[in-house]
């Protein structure tokens, strides 16, 4: 299979040198592999997402050097693949309405009997509160959850990692799901699809072999390669790759916008500046 991996920015603010690295990393290895390089881009939340923001994302990511294969993909054009994708879960029974608030969640997983209440990829590990609920039943404000003791598949998901942090083949246990991610949201009110369900089925829909990306997603792959078993798609290769932090060891955020290429450009650095602040060759 042709190694294909992606950058995969969300349009809701000016991209800044953590993404450059990011995106400079993986078009670097798709390119030294003679593979391809997508760009998609998340915009799941239309609440959030701006167009302005994605022009000048891309016009960044030109300025970097970076060419893309194919069309971009838009996560906003593919609500309807998202909505199939849970109904085809549904109809295997693995998929519930939630109507818990966060603080009734925070409350439950604080109860004595149930130990110190842990965070995973998708915010506080869920309790459970409504797995029983029938499909059927939801209204619509309901979030939906995804019961990942349903995951009937068989074999064990696992994944390998590239990343220097991590690498190896890491086995997603029953045991981990339960005590380090929870049922997570897949759907709620005015959002098609969380960003884990979405992600996964996107890398699969353009045949992504490889992610590359921040390691502050490492957890999270837990999470999105038990979804990618339970949805049948094929595995991935993951390579998190540590992250540029600032001078005080704070990781970037979009609201960085010191570091915003946008600004580095208009402050006359070069794309060979960006590439050595990054730590590039
Ligand atoms: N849109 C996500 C982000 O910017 C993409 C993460 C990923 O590469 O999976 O964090």
């Amino acid at each position: 299979m042709t190694f294909t991996t992606r950058f995969a920015p969300s349009p809701t603010g000016p991209l800044h040198l953590g993404h450059a690295y990011s995106a400079l990393l993986a078009h670097d290895m798709a390119r030294a592999e003679g593979g391809r390089f997508l760009l998609r881009i998340d915009d799941l939340d239309q609440t959030r997402s701006r167009p302005d923001w994605e022009a000048l994302i891309l016009e960044d990511l030109r300025w970097l050097g970076i060419d893309w294969d194919g069309p971009i993909r838009r996560q906003s054009e593919h609500f309807d693949d998202y909505r199939r994708a849970i109904e085809s879960l549904a109809e295997q029974g693995a998929v519930y309405p939630c109507r818990c608030t966060r603080a009734d969640i925070a409350a439950a997983a604080s109860a004595p009997q149930e130990g110190a209440p842990g965070f995973g990829p998708d915010g506080r590990i869920y309790p459970g509160t409504c797995r029983a609920r029938p499909f059927a039943s939801r209204t619509p404000t309901d979030a939906l959850r995804l019961d990942l003791t349903k995951n009937t598949t068989g074999a064990m998901p696992a994944f390998t990692e590239m990343g220097p942090a991590h690498g190896g083949l890491h086995e997603v246990t029953a045991q981990h799901l339960a005590t380090h991610v929870g049922d997570p949201v897949i759907a709620r009110p005015g959002l098609a699809a969380s960003y884990h369900f979405a992600v996964v089925l996107d890398d699969a829909a353009t045949q992504v072999t490889h992610v590359i990306r921040g390691e502050d997603l490492f957890e999270a792959t837990f999470l999105q390669c038990s979804l990618q078993q339970q949805l049948g798609l094929p595995p991935v290769t993951y390579h998190h790759h540590a992250l540029i932090r600032d001078e005080a060891g704070k990781r970037l955020a979009k609201r960085d916008n010191a570091r915003a290429i946008s600004k580095y450009r208009a402050d006359g650095a070069t794309p060979e500046d960006v590439r050595r602040m990054a730590g590039l060759p």
